[in-house]
Formats: C-alpha cells, structure tokens, sequence
C-alpha cells in the first residue's frame, strides 16, 4: 500500500488482524471442510481460484436464492461478485430452474442438435447484429475457437490483443493477459505466447504501429477491460480501432462475457459498435456451463469451407463431446427470452448506478481520494485517486492491502464482494434494499479505515 491511499498503512494492518480473528470465529465449519478438502483436493478446493482469488480462506455454500446465498456455517450474504458476472441472472431464476427441470427430465445430452440451439442462436444474432453462431461450455474454449476461425479466414498466424484483455485460460491468451512471454504462470508450454502480442488499451499510436505490420490474423479484445478494474476506451478509441482493422485486414473479435451483462447486445449495441466476430458467456448460460461466439457471413462461409489457404483439404478445429449440449441450450434460451429482459437490464444498471452514487458519496464525505469506476450494473473503487485508462496504470494503482481488506470487512458484515478488483456487480435479482446494505457496510469501512485516533 502506498500514500495515494490517503489512509495510514498501520492501521490497515490492525484492520486485518481484527477482522480476521472474527472471520475465523464465525466460519468453523466452512475452515473445517477446507482442513478435510486438503485430503482429497490442492489447495483443499475444487478449482484453485476458489481459494487463490482472496487473502482469507473460502466460505463453502450451502444454497443460495435471487441475489443472496449461505454458507455452511449459516451466514447469508450479498453475491455482489456474481460469481464474476457468470450468475448475473440470480442465483436460481425461475425460468432457467424450470428449463432444467424439464429437459433433465427428457434428456440432458445427446450429441445432437435440439430445436432450442436455433432459438438461442436467432436471439443471440438479433442481440449482437452478426448472423451466424457457434456454442461451447465455457468463453475461454469460444475464444480459442474465434482465434482458430480468425487465423483460418485470414491465413495470419498472429493475434494482437490488450495488456490486461483476460480472454480465458487457454495458454496463448494468458500470455497477452500478462503482457509478456516471461510468465508468472507455471506450466504453459514453452513456446505459448510467440504468435499473440498485446499493446496497452488506448494507446492508439502502438495499436497502429503493430498493426501496420499486417500480421495480424485479428485483434481480440473486451470493449473495455474488466479484469484490472474496469478501463473504459477514450473517446474516438472505437472508431479508430475498427478503422485501422478494416484498413489493415486484420478482424476485430470483441468479448462481451463481461460486458454483456451492460445490456441486450452488450457494449456492442449501447456503444454501436461493428465487430466480426463476438465472444459470450457466463450469464447467457444463467450459470451452467455454456459459451458461445457469433460471425459475419463471410466468417460463416470461411468456417464451412473444408480447404486451408493453400488448397489443402481439412476442417476446421471445433466442438467438443458436450458443446452445446440440450441442458445448456435449453437454460440459454430461457435465460435470453424470459430473464435477461431490456427491461432487467435496466433495473440491473439503475441500480449499479445506485451503488456507485453512494459510493462516491461516503468516499467524499470523508475527504478521501479515491474514484469509482461505473460500468452500468457494476461499480469498482481505484483507490489511488485517478481512473486508469489502461491495465499498465491499473496495475501501478492497486492497494492490494487495502482492497484484500475491505472484502473480508464487507464478509464479515454479509457482503460478499467481488473477487480480486473487480469490483462490486448487482444482479437482475437485486433491489434498491441491497444496494443500501452494501452502502452502509461500506460506509463504517470508509470510517473505520480512515478514523485518525
Ligand atoms: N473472457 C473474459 C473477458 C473473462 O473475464 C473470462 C473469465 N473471467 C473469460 C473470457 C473466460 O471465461 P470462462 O472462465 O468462463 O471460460
């Protein structure tokens, strides 16, 4: 933690202390799953970010319901990480309970189409204006099947990205998350990384200076970045990034896992944009495993024709035994056509606007320098006092003392907040009363981390 804070390093350090003697004294049972998940799991969990993503130990759930869920130990709490974005939906929306119920009922999976993929694939294309779709289980393996149809189509071998773009965990894309070949990662394969470069978000002048190359088989990108606080485009960046992708030949893939919980058509429609390729998942698949990407007619031309380039007979490398499985499909459709109504979305961002008022309001009121990032139903605090504008400004600015703090703050107070810098996120299924809830544990955290005595 540094001074931009504006708050004393010591007393963060108390903080902490206090707060996780409480957490430990509330939790025994979830820490006790953990010691006996040791035996049988790394880590003592099932997936590691679920325990690598905070400073304190996990809480195991029991159940949850609309915006709230429980842990074994009984302790309610907010979901305001909305298990990052992926049940912005609710917990257990009615309609997306239903579908499961029914088609469990008559059959989950069978390696064959049902007639609920052409509905989903019919909605998604009139959300995001391209006509042509292709489903997965999850936005990482959609991605990596956009890259494969972009370097098909294109004959380039190399993708260009964002310093900070999180495109999922396939070995190339986490190289251009970190922004360099040398990797804090352990396991890539030695050579991942040598045909993805990443420049930073906004910086037009080394966006046109690789691009020019005419190396690239696309850029990949989100509209604007989640995954290091939120980084919103300058103005004007948009229409020059699709302007220097036309010229140069190179497509432009944008993923809207996150964004799409901005509204129907994600920041692709709020912002006008003109991708060719894009990337979904999480909330369309209401938290079962779904992701999907959606192509020109020209891409769906290039993903039919069975010869490379060069003439050479082949297909192209897709799908999976359970992509676009009958569950999955049939939770997508009830997830677009009877949760994620425009009408959601607007009482998702109203409130995401809520929290984020109040939030600079208690910031202000006791003088502190710290800004809020507002990304319709999503909020987030920089804590060193100005915006960044890319994930290089990002990283310069986190307090990761300070945030690790005020996330086992707010779950000691029945907030679970979101993962990492994330930042808090309501869901469809929240209300005006949540956003308050979260304001007033905010609220004594703001008083507590700043008191001078
Ligand atoms: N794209 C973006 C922007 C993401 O943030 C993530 C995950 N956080 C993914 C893709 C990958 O999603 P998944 O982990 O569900 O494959």
């Amino acid at each position: 933690m540094d001074e931009r804070a504006g708050v004393d390093a010591q007393r963060v350090a108390q903080l902490w202390q206090r707060e996780s003697a409480g957490y430990a004294r509330e939790h025994p049972r979830c820490l006790a799953l953990r010691e006996r998940a040791r035996l049988s799991m790394p880590h003592g969990v099932p997936m590691s970010w679920m325990a690598s993503y905070f400073a304190h130990p996990p809480v195991w759930v029991a159940e949850g319901h609309g915006a709230h869920f429980t842990c074994a130990d009984g302790r309610r709490f907010l979901d305001t990480n909305v298990g990052d974005k992926s049940t912005f939906c609710g917990i257990d929306p009615a309609p997306v309970v239903r579908a499961v119920q029914r088609r469990a009922a008559a059959g989950a999976q069978f390696m064959l189409p049902t007639e609920d993929a052409i509905a989903v694939a019919e909605e998604l294309a009139r959300r995001w204006g391209l006509p042509a779709w292709q489903f997965t289980l999850s936005a990482s393996q959609a991605n990596t099947e956009a890259l494969r149809l972009a370097r098909h189509a294109t004959g380039r071998p190399k993708v260009l990205s964002f310093v900070g773009n999180y495109g999922g965990h396939g070995d190339e894309l986490l190289v251009a998350y970190a922004g360099r070949r040398r990797l804090s990662y352990l396991g890539l394969a030695p050579f991942a990384g040598r045909d993805i470069d990443a420049v930073q978000f906004n910086h037009v002048e080394a966006l046109e200076g690789a691009l020019s190359t005419g190396a690239y088989a696309c850029v990949l990108t989100e509209p604007a970045l989640t995954n290091e606080g939120v980084v919103l485009p300058d103005p004007g960046f948009h229409k020059r990034l699709r302007a220097l992708t036309r010229e140069t030949g190179t497509l432009l893939v944008l993923d809207e896992t996150h964004t799409l919980i901005c509204g129907p058509g994600g920041l692709t429609r709020e912002w006008g944009l003109a991708p060719d390729m894009v990337v979904v998942g999480k909330a369309i698949g209401a938290g079962l495993p779904l992701g999907a990407y959606g192509m020109s007619a020209e891409l769906s031309a290039a993903f039919e024709r069975g010869r490379s380039l060069e003439g050479e007979p082949g297909e192209l490398a897709t799908g999976g035994t359970l992509f676009a499985n009958a569950l999955s499909m049939a939770v997508a459709r009830a997830a677009l056509t009877e949760v994620l109504t425009p009408e959601a979305y607007e009482h998702a961002a109203r409130l995401g606007e809520h929290l984020a008022d109040g939030l600079e309001a208690i910031i202000g009121g006791h003088g502190l320098p710290w800004k809020v990032q507002r990304l319709y139903p999503r909020a987030g605090i920089d804590f060193s006092g100005r915006l960044a504008r890319s994930a290089g400004e990002a990283d310069d600015d986190e307090q990761p003392e300070l945030n690790s703090l005020l996330r086992l703050y707010l779950a000691n107070r029945g907030i679970w907040e979101a993962i990492s810098t994330a930042g808090p996120a309501m869901s469809v299924a929240a209300t005006e009363d949540d956003v308050a809830a979260y304001l007033v544990a905010f609220g004594e955290f703001v008083r507590e981390v700043s008191a001078s005595d």
